[in-house]
């Protein structure tokens, strides 16, 4: 007998018919004995709905409010998970299930104040762990919690991943299974490059990466605290049959483990390749040489709430001037022109340009950690396809690489391929 999270997203939820599938897959692991608290993301669509609707509501001519309350945000789209987890225990139940479901209050969930971005601090798992104990199954509802201030509260756009993740953490849950519309996590993305493979195992580091520089199967937030608290967490589809064989496998379910990279045991050199469309690029150029340069521009950019991604700068000629380039969202960009252009004096640069529309491919694996002339052969791979290189920056365990936009599908293609990821 195991303890099991499984946690359904928002197509495996999709209408009636599906929750009545998931239901199907939660009787599977109830009929194996299991102890199971599930966690359910809102119907798929749902969330965009409430988010329109918060954000369409018209103003008062004349006023200048210039935000809606993020607590009434979070109360009006915190309930697209509650339907669904009030929903699939009536499926539960109509199969004869004992099952109920749970808001994130009454657990509760804990949370911090960042009303529409909360991280969760805290999970009460006492009750419903006892009832998993006594044979019930929690539905839980994701992505809320319960902030300082006694309110709902939202962990921001895929939350419900970490919600998910969590509780398993919180029930000390044997595995974590994140039931999501594909298979499993990939090389790359399969609609870019069919050759794409599944993945058995990866790494929490890189899965960290993956999701963080473009694959969407995962919030981040959720594989950081997997990483943290070691949850063996398992990717996997709810569209394949419940009942099929090997289903229901206790160590080996279909899908792709995100683990500790000591129990990958045949670990490749390259993992994956991950992309981010929607990249801009800025440079300052003929920026004073003097300390504080950096401090000066990152500073108002950040309290401005500007993502900055790639930094580049180069080593003054005279040490005198010198070139700054990073990178920061496409959405973002006029903004961050406002701020540095606010700051000109302080900052102290000659010119500043910007370009739009650039795309960040980069190369994961854990493996390049003790392999050289990894990041070389990227090179000359796009090299060969006459792919111009922007901005290059590295890690232990990824090289990441600043394109033109057009050439993303192409460079994607070719540096599986350099690697060897094609499936054959
Ligand atoms: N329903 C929320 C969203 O769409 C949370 C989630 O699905 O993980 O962002
Ligand atoms: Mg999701």
């Amino acid at each position: 007998m195991a303890r099991i999270v499984m946690k359904f997203g928002g197509t495996s939820v999709a209408d009636l018919n599906r929750i009545h599938n998931v239901a199907r897959h939660v009787k599977r692991e109830v009929d194996a004995g299991h102890e199971v608290a599930v966690v359910v993301s809102a119907m798929s669509g749902k969330t965009n709905e409430l988010v329109g609707w918060v954000e369409n509501m018209p103003k008062v001519a004349g006023s200048n409010a210039p935000f809606y309350d993020a607590r009434e945000y979070d109360a009006v789209v915190a309930s697209g998970e509650q339907v669904t987890s009030g929903l699939l225990a009536i499926a539960l139940q109509s199969m004869g299930i004992n099952a109920r479901s749970w808001q994130g209050w009454q657990l509760p969930i804990r949370t911090d104040n960042a009303h529409g971005a909360a991280r969760i601090l805290d999970i009460d798992g006492t009750d419903i762990t006892r009832r998993m104990g006594e044979g019930q199954v929690a539905v839980v509802a994701g992505f809320q919690g319960l902030g300082p201030d006694n309110r709902l509260a939202t962990l921001g756009r895929g939350g419900s991943d970490t919600s998910a993740v969590a509780i398993a953490a919180a029930v000390k849950a044997d595995r974590c299974d994140i039931y999501t519309d594909v298979a499993g996590v990939y090389t790359t993305d399969p609609r870019i490059e069919p050759k794409a493979r599944r993945l058995k195992k990866i790494a929490f580091e890189e899965m960290l990466e993956m999701a963080s520089l473009g694959a969407k199967v995962l919030q981040v937030r959720s594989v950081e605290l997997a990483m943290v608290h070691k949850v063996r967490t398992f990717v996997r589809s709810s569209f394949e049959d419940p009942d099929a064989p090997g289903m229901g496998d206790l160590m080996n379910p279909p899908g792709t483990l995100i683990c500790d990279e000591d129990e990958i045991v045949e670990q490749e050199v390259v993992t994956g390749i991950a992309y981010a469309k929607d990249e801009a690029q800025i440079s300052l150029r003929r920026l004073a040489d003097r300390p504080g340069v950096s401090a000066a521009i990152f500073g108002p950019l950040a309290e401005a709430h500007i993502n900055v991604d790639m930094i580049v700068q180069n080593i003054s000629e005279d040490g005198s001037k010198t070139d700054m380039t990073f990178t920061v969202p496409s959405g973002d960009v006029d903004k961050a022109l406002r701020v540095l252009g606010d700051n000109k004096e302080k900052i102290g640069y000659d010119v500043i340009q910007s370009e739009s529309g650039l795309v960040k491919v980069s190369v994961i694996g854990i493996g390049m950690r003790s392999h050289a002339g990894v990041a070389a052969s990227a090179f000359r791979a796009l090299a060969d396809k006459g792919i111009n290189i922007k901005a290059i920056t590295t890690s232990e365990i990824k090289i990441s690489i600043l394109i033109d936009g057009p050439y993303a599908e192409l460079a994607v293609r070719t540096l599986h391929s350099t690697y060897g990821l094609d499936k054959s």
